[in-house]
C-alpha cells in the first residue's frame, strides 16, 4: 500500500551532550539538507531534552528551517521507551516524509523501534542519500522522488535501499560521511515547542547512575593522516612469512615521519581481518578502537595509507572520504587500487621504508 499522501518534510534528530549539539549531529543537519533540498522540502531538526531551548535555536543556524522542542525533566537523559513514544506521536501527527538518526549508540537504538511503531521502513548505516525516480517493474509503476539509501551491503557491495510504499521512510546515518553543517548566524527558522504525553508504562527501564566511559587514547575520528595495515603484512612480497610485529613497526615508522615532517596528527588503523587474527605479537597495540570500516570508525584525514590491505567494500566505507590515499599491495587487482590516488604495486617490505625515507628527507 502507498502511504506518503499527505507526508511531507524532512526531519533529523538532534543529539547533544552536556548543553552542545554533539558533532555528528551537525553532521546530519548537512544530510538532512541535501535530502530537503533535493525534495523541495523543508528540513525541521526535533530536540527531545530538558531545558535545552537554546540548542534547538542553534540548529536553525546550522541548517534547519524549523525545530519541533519537546521540553521535558524526563527527558533530561536519553531513554529508549519515552523517546520513542515522543516520536512516534509527533510523527503521527505531524506526517514526516523521511526522518533521519545518526548510526550511533542512540540512533541505533531508537530508530528500530520507532519504526516498528509506525510499522514503516528502516535502512540503517547509509554512507550516502540520494533522491531518484523508481520504476516498479511488476507493477509498472515510476515512484517519484525516493529517498535512496545507500549502504554497504553483507557481501561485498555497496547496496541502494528503495523504499516506495511506506511513511514515513527512516534512516540512520553513519558519522564522518557528510561535513558539519556550516554555522549562518543570519538563519531564521520557526519555532514549535510540543507538549510531551508520557505514560507511566514508558519508564519501565529507569536511569539510577550515569557515568562516562573512557575515551579511547586513539582517535582515528580526528586524525589528519592514517596509516592502516591489514593481513598484507603477513608476508613479503615472495610470499615468506614475516613477523607482524615488523609490519606494524613498518607503519609505525611512517606514521612518525608523516607527523614529525608535516605536522599531522597521524594515527595506526587497521583491517578487521588483522584484529580478528588476534595475533600476539599485535597484543596491546592494533586494538579494536583502531578498526577502520563498516563496523568500525570512519575516517576523513588529509591522507590515508592503505598497506597490505585489498580494500573489501566494508574496510573501503570506512575511509573512501579520505582527501588522497595511498596503497601499497602487491595484487595490481586489489579493490583498493580502484579508489586510490597514488597506487604502489609491490611489496609493502620493500615500498614502506622508502616511503618513509622519502618523507625523512623531504
Ligand atoms: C558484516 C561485515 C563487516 C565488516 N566490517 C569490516 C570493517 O569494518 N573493516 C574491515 O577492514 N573489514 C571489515 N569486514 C571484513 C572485510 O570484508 C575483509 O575481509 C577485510 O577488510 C580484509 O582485510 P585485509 O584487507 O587486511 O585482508 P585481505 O583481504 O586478506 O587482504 C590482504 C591484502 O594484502 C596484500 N598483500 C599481501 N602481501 C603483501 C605485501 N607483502 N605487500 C603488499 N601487499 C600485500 C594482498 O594482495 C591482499 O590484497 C567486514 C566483513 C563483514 C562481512
Amino acid at each position: 500500500m502507498l502511504q506518503d499522501d499527505g507526508y511531507k518534510g524532512v526531519w533529523v534528530h538532534i543529539q547533544h551532550e552536556e548543553g552542545q549539539l554533539t558533532k555528528p549531529t551537525l553532521e546530519i543537519l548537512t544530510a538532512g539538507r541535501k535530502v530537503a533540498e533535493k525534495l523541495n522540502h523543508s528540513l525541521t531538526a526535533v530536540v527531545l531534552g530538558h531545558e535545552v531551548e537554546f540548542l534547538g535555536r542553534k540548529t536553525i543556524e546550522y541548517g534547519a528551517d524549523e525545530v519541533i522542542y519537546c521540553d521535558d525533566p524526563k527527558l533530561e537523559n536519553y531513554l529508549c521507551l519515552p523517546y520513542t513514544t515522543v516520536l512516534t506521536n509527533l510523527v503521527r501527527e505531524r506526517k514526516p516524509y523521511a526522518f533521519l538518526f545518526l548510526a550511533d549508540e542512540i540512533g541505533r537504538d531508537l530508530a528500530p523501534r520507532l519504526a516498528y511503531r509506525l510499522k514503516t521502513g528502516l535502512a540503517t548505516d547509509n554512507i550516502e542519500l540520494e533522491i531518484e525516480d523508481f520504476y516498479h517493474v511488476p507493477t509498472k509503476t515510476v515512484y517519484k522522488n525516493l529517498l535512496i539509501q545507500i549502504r554497504p551491503d553483507f557481501a561485498t557491495r555497496v547496496a541502494k535501499i528503495y523504499t516506495p510504499w511506506h511513511r514515513p521512510q527512516i534512516a540512520t546515518v553513519r558519522p564522518g560521511n557528510f561535513g558539519p553543517a556550516e554555522l549562518d548566524e543570519t538563519r531564521r527558522g520557526t519555532f514549535t515547542v510540543v507538549k510531551t504525553n508520557l505514560n507511566q508504562e514508558d519508564f519501565t527501564v529507569m536511569l539510577k547512575d550515569l557515568r562516562h566511559i573512557p575515551t579511547s587514547p586513539v582517535q582515528l575520528d580526528r586524525a589528519q593522516a592514517v596509516v592502516s595495515i591489514g593481513l598484507g603484512i603477513l608476508r613479503d612480497g615472495r610470499g615468506n612469512p614475516r613477523s607482524s610485529l615488523e609490519g606494524f613497526r613498518l607503519a609505525q615508522e611512517l606514521a612518525q615521519a608523516i607527523q614529525e615532517k608535516f605536522g599531522l596528527k597521524t594515527e595506526i588503523g587497521a583491517s578487521r581481518a588483522l584484529i580478528y587474527a588476534e595475533l600476539k605479537e599485535l597484543h596491546g597495540l592494533v586494538t579494536l578502537d583502531r578498526q577502520v570500516g563498516q563496523t568500525g570508525k570512519t575516517v576523513s584525514p588529509e591522507i590515508y595509507f592503505a598497506l597490505g590491505i585489498s580494500g573489501a567494500v566494508q574496510h573501503r566505507v570506512g575511509m573512501l572520504r579520505s582527501k588522497k590515499i595511498v596503497a601499497v599491495n602487491i595484487d595490481p587487482g586489489a579493490p583498493i587500487f580502484q579508489i586510490a590516488h597514488y597506487p604502489i604495486i609491490g611489496d609493502l617490505y620493500e615500498e614502506v621504508p622508502r616511503l618513509t625515507e622519502l618523507i625523512r628527507r623531504f
